[in-house]
């Protein structure tokens, strides 16, 4: 397993402790992480605070040279807002821990030039999966159904 994506995972995890959905992330430039966040839209009440978005948020100002050099990690396939910011600030390449329970914006993402590597990881597919099988609504809420 990957150092960073094992990073991801854990943030997913601590979001699961503190109730909310296990979806995590780390942004990496230069072989250090300088943002890390998990989904706290639970625990914040947040409309936007997905786990990338929140890495972001953690990551704070950086100049646009540091995130087009970065890679982002997140355990879960992207979503249309996540994907959004990943443009804004060109982020050049994004690892997915997985995107069988849900898929993101990969293709739009390619299409303007994101290098997008999907590694299907176990631990990664049994967070969502036992996560919807026990509260399908906040899931359904996440991805606006
Ligand atoms: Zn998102």
């Amino acid at each position: 397993m990957d150092s960073f994506m094992q990073a991801a995972i854990d943030e997913a995890q601590k979001g699961l402790e503190e109730g909310g959905i296990p979806i995590g992330s780390v942004i990496v430039h230069d072989g250090k992480i300088i943002g890390r966040g998990h989904n706290r839209r639970v625990q914040e009440s947040s409309a936007i605070k997905h786990g990338e978005m929140d890495a972001f948020e953690n990551a704070g100002r950086q100049p646009a040279r540091v995130y087009r050099e970065a890679t982002l990690y997140t355990t879960l396939s992207p979503c249309a807002m996540c994907s959004g910011a990943i443009l804004l600030y060109g982020i050049g390449k994004v690892i997915v821990g997985e995107n069988q329970t849900f898929m993101g914006e990969e293709e739009l993402l390619r299409s303007r030039g994101v290098q997008v590597d999907v590694i299907q990881d176990a631990t990664c597919v049994g967070l969502m999966k036992q996560f919807i099988a026990v509260k399908p609504e906040l899931w359904n809420e996440d991805i606006g159904e």
